[in-house]
């Protein structure tokens, strides 16, 4: 073997080795981030239901952990899909959503074709809006809130206290437009 062969080898080497690091680091982070979701979703069902005397079933534990888990919002159908359990039907779903929503834990963001669409209220995740696609449903979202003028205004002129609000911008999606 001539030494310019033995260097690529050990080069070769080296790199496989540096790749199998980042892909088990990877897989770490992936993992503290999943357990991170699931004990955050374990958190609030502490703080919003056991607390108030609801029950900590399998059907709610599962459903908010899918909500952890998306960023973009989604139908009770979808979240079905997504559940570990396949057993949970969808009226289970349905009443968690309901439970989560009256606790102020998911809220609604829009009613699509296939039916309505949660996600986390602002108290879990960044405050935001949305631009939703009124041809093909897509969502995107945005947090650039400039609304603190505009409560401030409704404030003097009105005399009323804002306590939150909510934005949708209708239209069409970038490919939607072509
Ligand atoms: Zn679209
Ligand atoms: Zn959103
Ligand atoms: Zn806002």
């Amino acid at each position: 073997m001539t030494r310019e062969a033995g260097d690529a080898i050990c080069k070769a080497f080296a790199n496989l080795k540096t790749t199998s690091v980042i892909i088990l680091l990877a897989n770490v982070w992936a993992e503290y981030r999943w357990s991170h979701k699931v004990s955050k979703a374990l958190e609030i069902i502490q703080k919003t239901l056991v607390a108030k005397g609801h029950s900590q079933t399998k059907p709610r534990r599962q459903v908010l952990e899918v909500f952890f888990h998306n960023d973009k919002p989604l139908t009770p159908a979808a979240v079905r899909k997504q559940l570990p359990d396949r057993n949970i039907n969808l009226a289970s779903v349905y009443r968690a959503i309901e439970l989560f929503c009256r606790e102020r834990v998911l809220t609604e963001v829009d009613h699509v074709q296939e039916g309505r669409r949660y996600e986390l209220s602002d108290a879990y995740r960044t405050h935001h809006h949305h631009l939703i696609c009124g041809s093909c449903g897509e969502t995107e979202d945005f947090e650039d809130c400039e609304m603190d003028d505009l409560e401030k205004l409704i404030r003097r002129r009105y005399r009323f206290k804002v306590i939150r609000h909510d934005l949708r911008f209708i239209g069409l999606c970038q490919s939607c437009q072509q």
